[in-house]
């Protein structure tokens, strides 16, 4: 199957940062449906098969994902992470694109996206209107803010 080319994962340097990336990754791969392995992980990082399984089992240590010969699945506290990273890499590419009107930068989102607090994120989806889908036409998941809008 082709992988979808538009929202390409950057790993940054910082070590909390990495691990929210896998997080990101293990999410995406889920929404699409398809079975989370290491090959799918290591793609779309663009890591090492051994890098990812050294992170999985740490990830695993911290009771974010659960590891092991049944597969790779994200516990609910990585789960709830990678909804948040998902949420405001879109509502960064809906800044980008409908209001900034720029060119969206995957590279910066995956940037920005770790620094956002709620009530940043809160107060950006306010200003954008609450969106539902992102540029890319991915489903952007729903915070507080948007209940009753
Ligand atoms: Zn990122
Ligand atoms: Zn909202």
């Amino acid at each position: 199957m082709d992988q979808p080319n538009d929202e390409i994962l950057f790993v940054g340097t910082a070590e909390a940062e990495h691990v929210e990336m896998y997080i990101k990754a293990i999410w995406l791969i889920k929404e699409r449906e398809e079975e989370v392995k290491i090959s799918t992980i290591a793609k779309m990082l663009n890591v090492r098969q051994p890098s990812v399984v050294q992170m999985l089992k740490k990830l695993n240590d911290r009771n974010l994902v659960t590891y092991n010969k049944a597969g790779v699945k994200l516990t609910e506290e990585g789960e709830k992470i990678g909804t948040s990273m998902m949420r405001n890499s879109r509502l960064l590419e809906v800044l980008m694109d409908s209001a900034l009107k720029v060119e969206i930068d995957e590279e910066m989102v995956c940037g920005i996206e770790h620094h956002m607090n709620k009530q940043f994120t809160d107060a950006l989806c306010t200003m954008l209107k609450h969106p539902r889908k992102s540029p890319h036409n991915h489903d952007i998941p729903m915070g507080e803010c948007c209940q009753g809008n």
